[in-house]
């Protein structure tokens, strides 16, 4: 039965990320309301939103604190025009982002979404060497499978057909090298043990065409939408040297991975380095409003900083760039981190998780890998556990698996024959653990499904 606002929805709205004719047999789970991880359909039926609403929500829906400061900005100042104009909220923000993030960022650019800082930061890489006299630094180097976005630019560094092929003609001509591949890994290392040796894949990128190369743009220590593809952040820190060597610009962003995911605040600390560029996003409101920021450093700042008839100024901006609510917001964020320790709380449920799913999914016969990182874990299903042969596309065992979990009042998401989960950090222990049995529940209930289903077909 399709309730009155779930048809209103289906005449007018086009959901992103999904086909809209399967909404026909599937339509949108209408939410009223959210506390801490549920989120409440129109039914009263509870949801445990175990991928934080897309990597964005950080502690708990309706937070009182992050409301709190919300409606007491909106009741000051809600937006101001950002060029020749200031306000309290962005300064100390850029304030506080400086003083939390790698050493050497001391520069805060602001956007408005994910997408639009990896723009941003394109753009300043290319401009920066087109002031430097490096006209012919025009292209840039991703992974394969890398996801930064899908405007345009962003689409164009990020390598997964399903997002861009389409969109070639469009885009970049980009210039892609193969990433670390850790289930796969054509160099038969282990993560806890190799010394990457897979970095030759783009170093040899790097230095055949250094001469024309702006910047490497990379998701530290998670390629996300390739498939939650986690590698050890020593890659990370010999790609930053490689990038020293070669005179070309390291963009880290940190969109998804950013705020405590990976375990530390950002996975370039686990590195150790100082990106040129690092974007930020979505948990930097915890889930509330739209804002991103890059973060650079003062030698890039200073190729711009001239008189303004050498037409040198970094041109980009948003209308809602610098919003005070969202900035306002951020602040909150950020104190709520300090206030209640937070790294170490996701440090501590980060490895009781981390020991019950394994535990949990080592039994499954159909579970090639159980893989984490900080608190992000990730299920890679595998039709055969000897050869790791995936299951055939056309099943969609993930979409199937996310189905049947949804039933059971838990979202999580799956990425082909992938399922992930990111939980809030102000998740319980005893919430983990629900999160995880119904996530195997239905893991096996679809196993046995398709079980049955083969049978059938073979009479
Ligand atoms: C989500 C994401 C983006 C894009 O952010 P939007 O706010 O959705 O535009 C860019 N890079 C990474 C790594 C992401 O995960």
């Amino acid at each position: 039965m399709i309730s009155d606002m779930q048809r209103r929805d289906l005449r007018h709205v086009w959901h992103p990320c999904s086909q809209m004719k399967d909404y026909e047999e599937f339509p949108p789970i209408v939410i009223k309301s959210g506390k801490g991880i549920y989120l409440y359909d129109e039914n009263g039926k509870a949801y445990i939103d175990a991928v934080s609403s897309w990597w964005v929500n950080l502690f708990g829906h309706a937070n009182e604190r992050i409301s709190d400061a919300l409606a007491e900005q909106a009741r000051q100042l809600e937006h101001v025009i950002f060029a020749n104009f200031t306000h309290e909220p962005a300064v100390r923000l850029a304030e506080k982002l400086a003083r939390i993030t790698p050493e050497g960022l001391t520069k805060v650019f602001f956007a408005d979404n994910g997408s639009s800082a990896v723009e941003v930061a394109l753009k300043m890489s290319f401009q920066y060497h087109k002031q430097k006299n490096k006209p012919n630094k025009t292209r840039f180097l991703a992974l394969s499978n890398a996801y930064h976005g899908e405007t345009l630019g962003a689409l164009s560094v990020g390598g997964v057909g399903l997002y861009n092929e389409v969109f070639q003609p469009l885009l970049l001509q980009t210039i892609r090298a193969e990433g670390p591949d850790c289930f796969r890994c054509p160099f038969q290392e282990r993560p806890e043990s190799c010394n990457t040796p897979c970095i030759s894949i783009i170093e040899e990128k790097l230095k055949r065409h250094r001469e024309e190369l702006s910047a490497v743009i990379i998701e530290p220590l998670i390629q996300a939408a390739a498939g939650m593809k986690m590698y050890p952040p020593g890659y990370v820190s010999r790609l930053k040297q490689l990038c020293s060597q070669y005179d070309v610009h390291l963009i880290a962003d940190e969109v998804a991975v950013g705020f405590g995911r990976t375990g530390t605040m950002f996975a370039c600390e686990q590195a150790g380095i100082t990106p040129d560029f690092m974007c930020l996003s979505k948990g930097l409101t915890g889930g509330y409003l739209p804002l991103s920021v890059v973060m650079t450093t003062d030698e890039i700042y200073d190729a711009f900083y001239d008189e303004y008839e050498t037409m040198k100024a970094f041109l980009h901006s948003h209308s809602y760039t610098g919003n005070p609510l969202a900035c306002r917001v951020a602040l909150e964020v950020l104190q709520i981190f300090e206030d209640e320790k937070y790294i170490e709380q996701i440090q501590d449920k980060g490895a009781y998780m981390k020991e019950l799913a394994s535990q949990v999914f080592s039994g499954q016969p159909h579970v090639g890998e159980y893989r984490q990182t900080g608190m992000v874990g990730a299920i890679e299903l595998i039709q055969d556990k000897a050869t790791k042969e995936p299951f055939p596309s056309e099943e969609r065992v993930g979409y199937q698996i996310y189905k049947i979990a949804l039933e059971k009042g838990l979202l999580l998401r799956p990425l082909g024959n992938v399922l992930y989960f990111m939980p809030p950090y102000v998740i319980s222990k005893e919430e983990i653990q629900s999160m995880i049995m119904i996530a195997n529940e239905s893991i096996q209930q679809y196993l046995e499904r398709r079980q049955d289903q083969l049978k059938v077909l073979k009479k």
